[in-house]
């Protein structure tokens, strides 16, 4: 295939890769651009297995208004109306908009623009909220701006990376392998993970600390108190740039280290060990996301990370910083144009200086004078009533919200809610009156900024399915008709940028941190052509700007930064006698949000195919690897997989944020999610809440695989969906009896015309294959317990029948014809490679992770299995020196 690859930028977390989409004949296959900055060339396997998420199965096409397809003239004429009615009878404040990291600058700006700038009410919020808020307001706090000061250059660069609240092995691959090849370079780097897992982000570690949940604040004090003790703070750096060092410092010798250790569950000698090693570094980083942000104390968490690098003097320099790393692969997009409700545009906030400037950039008298409702203030105003109208944009908040059941019974009530999404059946989609169908991933065009300020294109290189529109497209028609026509007259996403920049210099003179003045007046053809650059990009800093601060000078108006006296707080909710175990929300390697992109691509799911929770044996000991289980907070409970381990912290279950109501039937981790939020910030403690653990008992369990896609799930009570090429596939257990499951099965097999073939086993299991014209098109297995199939034989046989009578006797049994042995769970997705296989190499003579990618292949690629092969590894040397 000769056509020239697209240059884009990964559709997931906020390390923002650049990726080349190379047209093959059918399909595009996606490689990392090795011009990029964030990745130099590399992808995780989620970036990589973007070709394989582009089909159309399940997209919203057309505009629908209560389900039925209008065209866009009727679905935009009934937003207007229906939105200026409410404005009318209750008043702006009665209009939300909640928006997405997903959504691309231009959108973001526009969508922005209309609520604060135009309706003239602050309600426009994202779910940017969940992610990073807390980020925002420490470094605004810190800095008087919300501006990141490090580059991923710097974690190169460091002596000493700490890792803190960040399974950044999983959650952000290619800044980890960054850091993996680093520390291979140099191996005197110290690298330290702060988790009270021991997540595969360890694997590179120096030093683990595995502190009590939620202690991190306290951790940081003491670590600028011991900073302080040893003369290691930098006082001119403190006496010229900072103030606040008095009160902190004060505030930080309530942390000594024995209390310090004893409040955070750690040893004298681990916390004497890290803070030798922060001494010991003249360059350090201290990356954090949601495990510091997701937090009722998350400002101050991010204050006490900043605290220390400013009273260090590590901040401003090569291998230095507070790197707060995003989730969302534009959740600084959303930042920069005030996407957040306490954000008008462009840095400025709602001072009558800053509504004033807006309102002469925009010609518009209506901006709105104050801040709006937080994504969770938001949901509750709309389930008592005040917000009357919802527009949500690309984003599942009834999966990703806490009490995600009650905000589900919360919208159900709401008068008007408008959904722009690519999907037509999501948790959200379900609950809407109008529909609006988006150009997704692929197909948009548009702008984007990673967690380092990197500004990146999103290039469309698919032709817009139906009749899907880009969202800043169907956000300025609504303007239109709402008679902003001039505002919002834009014709193409150019523009819109070209209006972002301009307003990010209008009236600065560099009095805010966000600048791209310098882009202001970019033709459509260099917009198009952007390289990525790093903001500020103005008059000073014409090529952008890796790092801030190196001239010591911050926003706020002396020019210092402040340093935060705080209180260390532990998390509101603790452990009760009815709920003894407290659940840690996060993320897996191999999935990302609510899986409305990644759950499509098979791959993806041969990692982990169904939801779990991963807990210490000792705390459940009555429950066993593979039972389901049920999980209970005050709020609700899910059925999931049970995954014993050892290295999973006692006290501290674990349960992946991904699963939906489409991927799986009671596995929507925030429904059991109190919605507490930081203060400041508004963010949830999504990480930690009290639960309880119970084996559900099962009459039997089971797998059902279907030719196409049949989304319709069962009618069992647990299910989960599992992506396979041309194949729908169910894992299955319920409570009732096999005379009930017959019958459901029933619903699914057109007996006229398939031929059946069955083979009951003893009471309870029971296999079943059907035919028809020498096809297969549906395959079951029920047994007592979890069946032990060849997952991967039985997909094969729906594309490549078996011809022999003893090929499809094994089929029936859920085997390949010779019985060959599973490869188990897909370890290394690059290569699909399962764990038996890998553990069947270790057993012949394997001993290093080299030695498994040369006879497998596995780890040698993207490298985000890597950790697991050497889990592997060591547990077939612990067995082998068991044996001898
Ligand atoms: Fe995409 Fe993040 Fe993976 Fe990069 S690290 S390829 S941005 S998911």
């Amino acid at each position: 295939m000769n056509s020239a690859a697209i240059s884009t930028t990964c559709a997931y977390c906020g390390v923002g890769c650049g990726v080349k989409m190379q047209p093959q004949q059918e399909g595009f296959t996606a490689s990392g651009d090795g011009a990029h900055p964030a990745n130099l060339g590399r992808l995780c396997v989620k970036g990589s297995a973007l070709g394989e998420t582009l089909d159309l199965e399940g997209r919203l096409l057309h505009p629908e208004i209560d389900r039925q397809p209008v065209s866009w003239s009727q679905a935009l004429d009934t937003v207007a109306q229906r939105l200026q009615a409410i404005i009318r009878d209750h008043g702006p404040q009665a209009v939300a908009f909640y928006g997405s990291g997903q959504l691309l600058t231009e959108d973001y700006y526009v969508a922005n623009k209309l609520m604060k700038g135009f309706i003239g009410a602050g309600n426009m919020d994202t779910n940017s909220r969940l992610c990073m808020a807390s980020a925002v307001v420490g470094y605004k706090r810190a800095f008087g701006a919300d501006a990141v000061p490090c580059s991923y250059q710097d974690l190169e660069l460091a002596d000493c990376v700490i890792l803190t609240g960040s399974n950044t092995a999983w959650a952000h691959p290619v800044a980890y392998q960054r850091l993996v090849q680093a520390k291979k370079a140099r191996p005197e780097m110290r690298i330290i993970v702060i988790d009270p897992r021991q997540t595969a982000t360890c694997d590179i570690a120096d030093l683990h600390l595995p502190l009590r949940p939620g202690s991190d604040a306290a951790l940081f004090c003491g670590a600028l108190n011991a900073m302080a003790e040893r003369g290691r703070l930098d006082s001119g750096f403190l006496s010229h740039h900072t103030e606040g060092s008095d009160e902190t410092l004060a505030a930080v010798r309530n942390w000594p280290e024995e209390k310090t250790a004893a409040f955070c569950g750690l040893s004298l000698t681990q916390l004497q060990t890290f803070y030798q090693m922060i001494a010991d570094s003249d360059r350090l980083v201290t990356l954090y996301s949601m495990g510091i942000n997701q937090s009722s104390s998350g400002v101050d968490k991010c204050n006490a990370i900043i605290n220390l690098h400013l009273a260090t003097g590590k901040i401003g320099r090569e291998g230095c910083g507070p790197f707060s790393i995003t989730g969302q692969p534009n959740a600084m997009g959303g930042r920069e144009v005030g996407g957040l409700a306490n954000q008008l545009a462009a840095h400025m906030g709602f001072t009558a200086d800053d509504i004033e400037r807006v309102g002469r950039f925009w010609k518009s008298d209506n901006v709105t004078k104050s801040a709006g409702l937080n994504a969770v203030e938001l949901f509750r105003a709309i389930e008592n009533g005040e917000i009357k109208a919802v527009w949500i944009m690309g984003t599942n908040p009834l999966v990703s919200l806490p009490d995600a059941d009650r905000v589900r019974a919360g919208l159900a009530r709401c008068p008007l809610v408008i959904v722009s999404d690519v999907m037509r059946d999501t948790d959200t989609t379900r609950a809407a009156h109008i529909c609006l169908p988006a150009q997704a991933w692929g197909e948009k065009n548009g702008t984007v900024t990673n967690s380092e300020r990197c500004i990146s294109r999103q290039r469309a290189f698919l032709p817009a399915p139906g009749e899907a529109k880009p969202d800043w497209w169907i956000v300025s028609q609504v303007a239109q008709r709402l008679g902003f026509d001039e505002a919002f007259a834009y014709q193409h996403p150019a523009e819109i940028f070209r209006e972002h920049a301009m307003l990010s210099g209008f009236e600065n003179n560099g009095s805010r941190a966000f600048d791209i003045s310098g882009l202001a007046q970019l033709s459509d053809r260099e917009w198009d052509e952007l390289r990525p650059v790093q903001w500020p990009v103005n008059a000073a800093n014409p090529q952008g700007r890796e790092r801030l601060f190196s001239d010591g000078r911050f926003f706020h108006p002396d020019s210092k930064a402040r340093l935060i006296a705080i209180t260390p707080r532990l998390p509101v909710n603790q452990a009760t006698v009815t709920y003894p175990l407290i659940m840690n929300t996060g993320r897996i390697r191999d999935q990302w949000h609510t899986m409305t992109r990644t759950g499509k691509a098979s791959r993806l799911m041969q990692h982990i195919s169904e939801p779990f929770c991963q807990f210490h044996p000792e705390d459940a000991p009555h429950i066993h690897a593979g039972d389901l289980v049920r999980v209970s907070s005050s709020h609700g409970w899910l059925l999931l997989r049970a995954k014993p381990d050892v290295l999973q912290p006692r006290g501290s279950v674990f349960v992946p944020m991904h699963w939906n109501s489409q991927f799986s039937q009671q596995a929507r981790v925030d429904a059991l999610v109190e919605a507490y939020t930081d203060p400041l910030s508004g963010q949830p403690e999504s990480k930690h809440m009290p639960i309880s653990l119970r084996r559900w008992h099962t009459a039997w369990q089971g797998e059902l695989f279907i030719r196409g896609s049949h989304l319709t799930p069962p009618a069992t009570a647990y299910w989960s969906r599992i992506a396979q090429p041309g194949v729908t596939h169910f894992a299955l257990a319920d409570a009732s009896t096999p005379a009930e499951w017959l019958s459901w099965l029933n619903e699914y097999i057109p007996t006229e015309q398939w031929t059946c073939q069955s083979a009951t086993l003893g009471d309870t299991g029971f296999n079943l294959l059907a035919w028809s014209d020498g096809e297969l098109q549906l395959a079951f297995y029920a047994h007592r317990h979890r069946p032990e199939l060849e997952r991967l034989a039985i997909v094969a046989a729906f594309n490549q029948p078996p011809q022999t009578a003893q090929q499809r006797l094994a089929l029936l049994a859920g085997r390949a014809e010779h019985g060959n042995a599973s490869a188990g769970a897909t370890i290394c997705s690059c290569f699909g490679v399962g764990e038996i296989t890998i553990a069947d190499a270790a057993r012949q003579g394997c001993s290093s992770v080299q030695q498994l990618g040369a006879k497998l292949k596995c780890g040698t690629n993207c490298g985000s299995c890597i950790p697991e092969l050497k889990k592997i590894l060591a547990e077939q040397i612990t067995l082998n020196s068991g044996m001898s």
